[in-house]
């Protein structure tokens, strides 16, 4: 089992059902133990500022699917959810990167591992921390809580909705 780090974001659509139904989605993936959620976090826009603030989230799910057909499960779910603009940085149902697979590190066309942008955004950085904790050791090298003190600040609120029931 690897153990895998997966950020979700939605800002269309009733954004906590989506989270939610992509959770209970993610329980689903053959091969694969969704171990645990973050908190559900209220934040705005990057890139494109005109649409409405997005909820973030992260879970950590064990899996034994090679990184490809994991990354075409995820993608099928969000197909699923009617996630159909197709607009990078865009007002979207629901968006489920994958941050970090073990420690490994990947550079397809269609997939890089770490997110690539995951340094940048407090949004994703934030839900991870409160997972993971910040003496992870990312593939660079660096901690965890030392990516998130050159992370630029933004607005992340911690919100109380749940995202599975336990
Ligand atoms: P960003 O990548 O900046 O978060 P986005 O999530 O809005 O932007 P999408 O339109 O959802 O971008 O995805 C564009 C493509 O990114 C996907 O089709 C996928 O093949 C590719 N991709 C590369 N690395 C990853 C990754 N780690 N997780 C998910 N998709 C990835
Ligand atoms: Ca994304
Ligand atoms: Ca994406």
């Amino acid at each position: 089992m690897i153990s895998c780090y997966i950020g979700l974001g939605s800002n269309l659509n009733q954004p906590a059902d989506q989270l939610r139904a992509a959770c209970v989605r993610l329980q689903t993936i053959p091969k694969s133990n969704l171990i645990c959620t973050s908190s559900v976090y209220r934040t705005s826009p990057v890139g494109k500022l005109d649409q409405p603030d997005f909820l973030n989230a992260a879970v950590k799910l064990d899996t034994k699917l090679p990184i490809l057909s994991l990354l075409d499960t995820l993608q099928e779910i969000e197909k699923t959810q009617g996630r159909i603009r197709k607009e990078r940085w865009g007002a979207r149902n629901i968006d489920i990167d994958i941050l970090l697979f073990g420690d490994k590190t990947f550079s397809y066309p269609r997939l890089k591992i770490p997110h690539p942008r995951l340094h940048l955004r407090m949004f994703v950085l934030t839900p991870l921390v409160e997972i993971c904790g910040p003496s992870k050791r990312l593939p660079s090298g660096f901690l965890l809580k030392q990516v998130i003190e050159k992370c630029p600040s933004e607005r992340v609120e911690k919100t109380n909705i749940r995202l599975l029931d336990n």
